[in-house]
């Protein structure tokens, strides 16, 4: 099942679109199946779930952190992380920048842009952003890079206003880009769409898509870490 639902995955992505396999939830020895098909991006939401997962797998995995990071467990993720999605606050940007020094790596990060009707979904909004990118504070962090946004859209069925979330946050990533980014090429990631949602998002300009159930089935939330690893 696995490789018949990551090849039809794979086949409906627009060119240039990046796969980001979802893999919370699920042992090992899937996420190894998954890659041994030839796919080397997963992301995780938790990072003591990552770290353990991590240090099991093959080296050339690129892990990518999609949920609320809290700032103890960033820890969990600094030395090896890919692309942390999740930014979600100044606060925690600093937190990044400072656990990266440590390593003495960069770690590039996207803005997370709160886009949903729902109040539960973390994120900025632009005039936090702006405060953010305009402050002396963040011209001083040398250890984080900002590669673009990211958000999540509301949990509905009605595409229409999913569409127009999407839209959102394009445009998000296109008023930061000129204002702010605009002589960065590695300013260019919007990482937007899931599995329910995810043909609308590149429709709608996304560059990164976050696919955990169509590839990997539906997860057990029961499970617990040590059943995983
Ligand atoms: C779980 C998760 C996904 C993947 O969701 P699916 O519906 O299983 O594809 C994508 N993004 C984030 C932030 C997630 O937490």
């Amino acid at each position: 099942m696995l490789k018949e639902n990551y090849e039809k995955i794979l086949a409906s992505l627009k060119p240039g679109v990046r796969l980001i396999a979802v893999s919370k939830y699920k042992p090992v020895s899937e996420i190894l199946a998954v890659y041994d098909l030839g796919q080397k991006c997963f992301g995780e939401n938790k990072a003591q779930e990552m770290k353990a997962k991590q240090a099991g797998l093959p080296a050339d995995i690129q892990w990518h952190f999609i949920g609320h990071l809290q700032t103890n467990k960033i820890k969990y993720i600094a030395p090896y992380v890919s692309l942390v999605h999740s930014i979600d606050s100044f606060p925690l940007l600093k937190e990044v920048d400072k656990a990266a020094a440590k390593c003495q790596r960069v770690i590039p990060c996207l803005l997370q842009f709160h886009i949903a009707r729902e109040e539960t979904k973390f994120g900025f909004q632009r005039e936090e952003a702006e405060a953010m990118l305009d402050s002396e504070e963040f011209a001083q962090l040398k250890n984080v890079r900002i590669d673009g946004v990211m958000g999540m859209a509301t949990f509905t069925e009605d595409k229409a206003q999913v569409r127009s979330e999407f839209v959102s946050l394009r445009q998000e990533f296109d008023y930061l880009k000129s204002r702010y980014f605009a002589s960065e090429p590695h300013f260019k990631e919007i990482s937007m769409g899931m599995s329910d949602d995810y043909l609308i998002a590149m429709e709608e300009g996304s560059t990164m898509v976050r696919i955990g159930s169509s590839i990997f089935g539906g997860r057990d939330y029961s499970l617990k870490l040590s059943d995983l690893v």
